[in-house]
């Protein structure tokens, strides 16, 4: 292999050229990204960055010289708009074609906005990039100097995040969410409650149940009020939908690759040719842990999927089957997912739950699936060891036991 094409200058895209050249490869790596800032960390944007206690420039993933250091030709503000399999080429928008013996697609995924009326007025936003954030940023002292109200739809991470950032800023905000809890794909019911009761304490309105019907503007086309199912009318001078994600598999789907919901890999993180891995967010992977194809959108993933496919890419390969971790702040919480909960068939609660620190071990059977915990870090770095080595050696009868430490598995 003597030159390696990467689309997508994210958080996988970055990784997987660093991690090229950090396993020795000597060929060419091109880097291309749509987007024009150089790669950076999406975390931050609905935390720190929203804020305003984190810079723009605070977010780079890799300083800007070691591009150049590494020998990574960076393309940015282009985009991919075909990939020709046979030839193994990308061609951009600009006209550049770009050859490659291994193609890497790491285009990540788009938010989605719901189709209801009103959904294209002024003050209509979704947060994924960082042009995204800055806007939003602008939007949302605007709104508060107003005395405005947020609504943000979706009781997802990043919608919660900015409910949290928002408030912290001062500005009033209700949650609308469809489904009977928060973050429901992400949480056991009992750490959705405690979320829940934290939003609630701090002051945000959280509608479960709860869908947006319309969004209504005034004269100059700015929303300023959603309808919602049932008929209630919220005040809505900014809306922001976090309401999930389409996974960017258009390019793959155009150049004939399988693709649903996400690009289709093998366990080495190769979509239908062979030639061409996908990586991150917009990747749908087969999970030996987990027994089925899963499509995983966080840094571990995206991180811990450019190093594999780097290893392929240099020989070395190794099916992907790293433990699945995330995090995500809100207020004072810091709370930390190890493996992947969905699915358990029970949950035991260890430590202090009236204090917010504690942890849900969630297990199906005799297995741990995973664990979330509220300022519980230490809890959390021990599951993610007893999953690396197969979740089996913890059962939910020794965990509910009277006086039982999660340290004495510290290994
Ligand atoms: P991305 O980082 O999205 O990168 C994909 C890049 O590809 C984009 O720059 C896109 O513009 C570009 N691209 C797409 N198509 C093309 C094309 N045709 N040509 C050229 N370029 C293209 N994860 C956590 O673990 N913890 C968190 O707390 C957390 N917080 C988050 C907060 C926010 C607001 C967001 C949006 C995400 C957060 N995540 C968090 C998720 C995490 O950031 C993503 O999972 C991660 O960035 C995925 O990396 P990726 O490289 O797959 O995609």
């Amino acid at each position: 292999v003597s030159s390696v094409v990467i689309v997508g200058a994210g958080q996988a895209g970055a990784d997987t050229a660093a991690a090229l050249r950090g396993r020795g490869f000597s060929g060419r790596i091109t880097l291309v990204g749509e987007e024009e800032a150089l790669p950076y960390r999406r975390p931050p944007l609905s935390k720190g960055y929203l804020g305003g206690t984190v810079d723009a420039g605070d977010l780079e993933l890799l300083p800007a010289s070691s591009y150049a250091d590494q020998g990574i030709d960076l393309v940015l503000g282009d985009r991919a708009a075909r990939i020709d399999p046979e030839e193994r080429s990308v061609v951009l928008d600009s006209g550049t074609r770009l050859s490659y013996d291994r193609l890497v697609l790491a285009t990540g995924a788009r938010p989605r906005r719901l189709p209801v009326p009103g959904a294209d007025l002024d003050g209509v936003m979704t947060l994924r990039g960082l042009a995204d954030a800055a806007a939003l940023r602008e939007a949302l002292r605007g709104t508060l100097r107003e005395g405005g109200h947020l609504l943000v739809v979706g009781g997802g991470f990043v919608g919660l995040e900015l409910a949290a950032t928002a408030r912290g800023m001062g500005l009033e905000a209700t949650v609308v969410e469809v489904g009977p809890r928060l973050m429901a794909r992400a949480l056991s019911p009992g750490m959705s409650e405690h979320l829940r009761a934290e939003h609630l304490r701090q002051g945000v309105r959280v509608l479960l149940r709860r869908e947006v019907a319309a969004l209504r503007g005034d004269a100059s086309g700015h929303v300023r009020v959603a309808e919602l199912d049932g008929g209630e009318r919220v005040q809505a001078d900014l809306v922001v939908f976090g309401v999930g994600v389409r996974p960017g598999a258009e390019l793959a789907a155009a150049a004939g690759l399988e693709v649903g919901d996400g690009i289709l890999v093998d366990r080495w993180l190769r979509t239908s040719d062979p030639a061409i891995h996908a990586i991150g967010d917009c990747a749908r992977f087969p999970s030996a842990r987990y027994g089925r194809q899963l499509r995983l959108e966080s840094v571990q993933n995206a991180s811990d999927q450019a190093r594999c496919a780097a290893a392929a890419i240099c020989g070395d390969p190794a099916p992907y089957e790293a433990v699945p971790w995330f995090w995500t702040e809100q207020y004072a919480t810091r709370l930390q997912i190890a493996g992947i909960t969905d699915g358990h068939d029970r949950a035991v609660t260890v430590g202090d739950p009236s204090g917010g620190r504690f942890s849900v071990l969630c297990f199906r059977g005799e297995r741990l699936l995973g664990a979330e915990s509220a300022g519980r870090p230490a809890d959390h770095m021990i599951v993610r060891r007893l999953l690396a080595a197969g979740g089996a050696g913890l059962s939910p009868g020794e965990a509910a036991r009277p006086g039982f430490d999660l340290k004495e598995y510290q290994g």
